[in-house]
């Protein structure tokens, strides 16, 4: 890889419409979605947004507070409590959401370039996995919406009667989203709540919240009643923080940091023990056996960590190579490596853009630097790129061991970490090895034979298994074990965490 990779892939791949996207972001005024109306924030603070390709600031948010999250709380409230959403015949709200995912569509390339730009990555992989994830989420869950029902059990009792319970929306929703997959993230959540007829609050990450204040809009287009849908933009201490600690949200969704996920689970605990879908960091171990299919397994497993710059939550970082076979796989993985375009997300032919932030790129470095002065070697990358924007070089480091910070914390950069197992380690004793780690997101698997599969399968500690590759799928529920978080979305195991379980006992 040289630094000509970057300098041809600098061009944006659709000259007109970016500098269209541009322009209207520099004079978009910073606004709160607050019972159907996009107004100022209580302050009048506001933050900036960059580029990460550039450093350039593209656009101005308003910096909400804890004023603006009570108005907006209290609009989501007045419209649960008094407005149609929660009372609409469930096909209507169907019928709504199936218009929201006709309105993304018709607008999916405004949709790519606009998260290329704000979270800096390549159009390829979210016209291949963002874009068609999130309106596959919003569809299932516009299905969803018409057959979400109680149960009529037998009655216990000798008197006359009848005992039921029922599902009804949870309430107020707040979603609190990461900067890594901005779009995905606030429309699976939305999807959901608004299926199971609740109304929401939305925290979008600040470093890339510009996707949420589109599909905020769309909402309003597709005729969606006022305050049903509201979005406060500003950082996590302060909105995010007066969302978790406020008492009359009665669910807080969340996707981020263990950390913060721990602050959101103390807050919920002070405040009014509002529940909680957590869905947190991941350090996700892939293990490759010697009969695998190598080719498939290098490409696949390179992939992953350049999807997103690394910045993913499930992104296998933790390489555990059967030993026969480690420099086999080496080969192929630097080749692999070796190919990968590094450009802006929105550029001609870029694979992979930069991260989000200087300050990821220093954390990413700081742990990569510690684990090379522990004896890991860089046999790709290793440091950052040269020049503007925030770029990362995809990196590979071996002789790497489990007790190393880059074996164990989450590092949110294209960085793999290798480590080999014997050749006559066991199923068990290798699982034991991806097993410990703080985290259980995902889990992947590389090999053929079946006996060796199951049992992996029945020994990870992971929320996930993929065997022989494969990517998100929007049906399947997805979450993790450990500090990974807990909870599930997706489909109708994601659903019942929005609703809640009200049972009648019915005499006659
Ligand atoms: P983050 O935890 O820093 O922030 C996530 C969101 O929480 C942002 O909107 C932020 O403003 C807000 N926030 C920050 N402090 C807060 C507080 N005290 N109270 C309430 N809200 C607060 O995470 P990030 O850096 O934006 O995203 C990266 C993290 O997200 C990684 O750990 C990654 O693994 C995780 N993630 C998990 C999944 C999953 O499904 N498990 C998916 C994507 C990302």
């Amino acid at each position: 890889m040289n630094d000509d990779n970057r300098d041809i892939a600098a061009m944006p791949d659709n000259g007109e419409a970016f500098a269209r996207l541009r322009a209207q972001l520099a004079t978009q005024a910073p606004a709160l979605l607050i019972d159907g109306r996009w107004q100022a924030c209580a302050s009048g603070a506001t933050l900036e947004v960059d580029d990460p390709a550039t450093g350039e600031r593209i656009a101005r948010i308003a910096a909400g507070d804890a004023d603006d999250v009570d108005r907006a709380v209290a609009a989501a409230r007045r419209a649960f409590r008094d407005g149609p959403w929660p009372r609409l015949p469930p096909s209507r709200r169907a019928a709504a959401l199936f218009a929201l995912a006709d309105a993304i569509e018709r607008e999916q390339d405004e949709f790519a370039l606009l998260e290329a730009l704000d979270a800096g990555h390549s159009l390829a992989s979210i016209r291949r996995g963002d874009l068609p994830l999130g309106l596959r989420s919003l569809r299932d869950y516009a299905g969803w919406a018409t057959k979400i029902a109680g149960e009529v059990p037998m009655r216990a009792s000798e008197q006359a009667g009848m005992d039921y319970f029922l599902r009804e929306p949870i309430g107020v929703v707040a979603i609190v989203t990461p900067w890594n997959a901005p779009f995905l993230m606030v429309l699976q959540k939305l999807a959901a709540a608004l299926a199971a007829g609740c109304t929401v609050v939305i925290k979008p990450a600040e470093l890339a919240p510009l996707s949420a204040l589109r599909i905020g809009e769309l909402c309003r287009h597709v005729g969606i009643p006022d305050g049903v849908v509201n979005i406060v933009t500003g950082t996590g201490p302060t909105a995010g923080q007066a969302l978790a600690e406020h008492a009359d949200v009665d669910l807080i969704s969340f996707t981020g940091s263990t950390q913060v996920g721990q602050s959101i689970m103390a807050a919920a605990a002070r405040s009014n023990l509002k529940r909680m879908v957590l869905e947190l960091g991941g350090k996700s171990p892939v293990l490759v056996f010697a009969d695998a299919d190598l080719d498939k397994a290098a490409r696949a497993i390179v992939g992953e960590i350049a999807f997103k710059s690394g910045q993913y939550c499930a992104a296998g970082s933790r390489l555990f190579v059967q030993r026969s076979i480690q420099d086999a796989l080496l080969e192929r993985m630097q080749a692999a490596m070796d190919g990968i375009r590094i450009g802006a997300g929105y550029a001609q032919g870029s694979d992979m853009g930069p991260m989000i932030s200087q300050r990821q790129r220093e954390r990413a470095q700081a742990i990569v630097d510690h684990s090379l002065g522990e004896g890991a070697q860089a046999l790709r990358g290793g440091r950052a790129r040269p020049g503007p924007g925030y770029f990362y070089e995809p990196t590979l480091l071996t002789q790497a061991t489990p007790k190393m910070r880059i074996a164990r914390e989450e590092i949110f950069a294209p960085v793999l970490t290798v480590m080999a197992f014997d050749d006559d380690a066991t199923p068990a004793q290798v699982a034991a090895l991806a097993n410990d780690s703080h985290y259980g997101l995902s889990a992947k698997l590389w090999a053929r034979d079946l006996g060796t599969v199951h049992e992996l399968i029945g020994r990870l500690q992971s929320g996930q298994v993929i065997v022989n590759g494969g990517g998100g799928e929007a049906t399947l529920p997805f979450g993790g074990v450990k500090q990974s978080g807990y909870g599930r979305e997706n489909g109708h195991v994601g659903l019942s965490a929005y609703t809640e379980i009200k049972a009648v006992r019915l005499g006659y």
